[in-house]
């Protein structure tokens, strides 16, 4: 995006300085790129002697709960009549890590309803158009390696504070699965060196966010992988279904089966991995692959979803045992065409 990114700062400068009350929300279930990018952005802010608000649709996960700034985001769900305020209040809304207005949940419709300027940034394929600004780039890792980008560009931001530099760090890790997928680049690692050598602690952040699991997440996994896990060889492709009741079984807390949907991908020989969680009245589907397998493009065509090239997720409305055969069906009939890569 270099050639654009001075249209967009400029633009983005303009609206900033020209905003009195700016809102800062991220996706619903935010994961550590989407908290990463709206602290990082509210700390930027913070540097510039400015303030913002902060909401998110629904609760952050648990590794997230100690981030510098985290106690300041409010819960859609948890406290609406304050957020709905929020976002009436506001005259600038700037959205972290999304691209489509569903992904706001039930803070959808007031968003939308809202009269203040939008901005979207982001790096999510296919965006829709609904904001004043839109700053996409889906050739970056993540919205937190984007930000850098932008404020670098800006005015260079305030990127010896820890808390700052800490945020976009764990945007960067967490879209990368610490660099072992995703759209990283030698210009990701730059970045990231960059953000190392601000002091901040590697090793405290590597345990706070992957270090961090009950023994009942660690006992799901193994039994997801041991009595779960599905491969289908013919098809390069493994799945792991969980049901309500193996959810159950090991007490399940939000956020225990994030990452389950890469495991399989470390067999030889497997290019599409599959992650099916039931829910109620419906499925939720994670979906995984490597090289060119369009991932995201079975997510659309299939499981009313989308997402990355090699990361993307949907849904399904019937039953777990009906959702997979469905899967096998629509895997059987199109595995062929689709493993000869598609055009996103
Ligand atoms: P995850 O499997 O980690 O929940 O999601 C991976 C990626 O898939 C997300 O970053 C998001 O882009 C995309 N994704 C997940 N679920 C959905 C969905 O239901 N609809 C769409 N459009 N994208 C999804
Ligand atoms: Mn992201």
């Amino acid at each position: 995006m270099e050639p654009e990114t001075a249209k967009y700062t400029k633009e983005l400068e303009k609206l900033l300085t020209g905003s009195d009350n700016i809102l800062l929300i991220s996706h619903i279930n935010p994961d550590g790129d989407a908290i990463g990018s709206q602290l990082a952005f509210y700390h930027y802010l913070k540097s510039r002697g400015r303030t913002a608000e902060m909401i998110t649709p629904n609760n952050l996960q648990e590794f997230l709960l100690w981030m510098e700034g985290a106690e300041l985001i409010n819960v859609f769900i948890k406290n609406r009549q304050r957020c709905i305020e929020l976002i009436r209040n506001s005259d600038l809304i700037i959205m972290l890590d999304f691209n489509q207005t569903n992904r706001l949940g039930e803070a959808e419709k007031y968003v939308m309803e809202s009269k203040a300027r939008k901005v979207v940034i982001d790096h999510h394929l296919n965006p829709d158009h609904f904001a004043d600004l839109l700053i996409s780039d889906p050739s970056v890792c993540s919205t937190s390696e984007l930000l850098y980008v932008l404020i670098r560009k800006m005015n260079n931001g305030p990127f010896n504070s820890r808390p700052f530099a800490e945020a976009l760090y764990i945007g960067i890790i967490t879209d990368t699965g610490n660099f072992d997928h995703g759209n990283y680049t030698g210009d990701t690692l730059r970045i990231t060196a960059e953000l190392l050598d601000t002091g901040i602690d590697k090793d405290k952040i590597q345990n706070l966010i992957y270090n961090n699991f009950s023994a009942d997440r660690m006992r799901l996994m193994g039994y997801s992988l041991n009595e779960k896990m599905v491969i289908l060889p013919e098809f390069s492709t493994a799945y792991i279904s969980l049901s309500k009741s193996d959810l159950e079984r090991y007490n399940y807390v939000k956020g225990d089966t994030e990452g389950f949907v890469n495991l399989p991908l470390s067999i030889s020989g497997i290019v599409f991995s599959v992650l099916f969680i039931e829910k109620d009245g419906f499925v939720k589907l994670s979906f995984r692959s490597k090289g060119s397998f369009p991932s995201n493009k079975f997510a659309r065509k299939f499981f009313y979803g989308g997402g990355h090239l090699n990361a993307s997720g949907g849904e399904y409305p019937d039953t777990l045992e009906k959702t997979i055969t469905y899967f096998i069906k629509v895997l059987v009939e199109n595995f062929r065409d689709l493993e000869k890569g598609g055009e996103e």
